[in-house]
C-alpha cells in the first residue's frame, strides 16, 4: 500500500550512511543538484510504502514500539496526565498487579501498563468493568498521549 511519495534532499558528502538506511525504499527517481558546476546533492523521489509500514506508537522514553495506530479505538480518553488513547492491543509492555479503581465512568479493575524496556508507566489496562455500558473496555489498553510518540509517520 502506497501512502504517499516523499522527496528527500541531502548533501552528498557526509550522508552515505544515511543513504544506507533507505535501502528498502522503492526509488521512483532521482535528480542531481548542482550549484554552478559543482554537484552538491541528490534528490531521491521515494515511494514510502516500505518506510511507512504499519504506523506505530513508541514509548516516549526509549522508543520501544508499544502500539499500532490501526489498533486505536478512541482518541478521546482522559488519562491521569491529560489526553489518552484507547487501544485494542499493546505490545512490548508489562502489566502490573490488578487493582480496583473508581474512575469517572464507574468502578473498574485496572492494571498499570509499563514499557517492557525502560519500565516507564505508559497507562493502564482495563481488566474488568462492572457496568454494562463499560464492558467494551475490558482487555483494552489506555496509553497516555504524553507518554507515546508517533513512529514512522
Ligand atoms: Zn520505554
Amino acid at each position: 500500500m502506497i501512502h504517499f511519495n516523499r522527496a528527500l534532499e541531502f548533501p552528498l558528502s557526509p550522508s552515505l550512511s544515511y543513504l544506507t538506511g533507505l535501502h528498502f525504499c522503492f526509488t521512483l527517481g532521482s535528480s542531481l543538484v548542482f550549484l554552478g558546476d559543482e554537484l552538491v546533492g541528490v534528490i531521491l523521489y521515494l515511494s514510502m510504502a516500505e518506510v511507512v509500514g504499519p504506523r506505530l506508537y513508541s514509548c516516549c522514553n526509549c522508543r520501544n514500539h508499544v502500539a499500532h495506530h490501526d489498533d486505536v479505538i478512541s482518541k478521546a480518553f482522559q488519562g491521569r496526565h491529560g489526553r489518552a488513547f484507547l487501544f485494542s492491543h499493546a505490545m512490548n509492555v508489562m502489566v502490573g498487579p490488578k487493582e480496583d479503581r473508581q474512575l469517572m465512568t464507574g468502578l473498574h479493575t485496572v492494571a498499570d501498563v509499563y514499557c517492557s524496556d525502560c519500565r516507564v508507566v505508559l497507562g493502564w489496562k482495563y481488566e474488568r468493568a462492572y457496568e454494562e455500558t463499560q464492558k467494551y473496555k475490558e482487555g483494552k489498553f489506555v496509553l497516555e498521549k504524553s507518554k507515546i510518540v508517533k513512529e514512522n509517520w
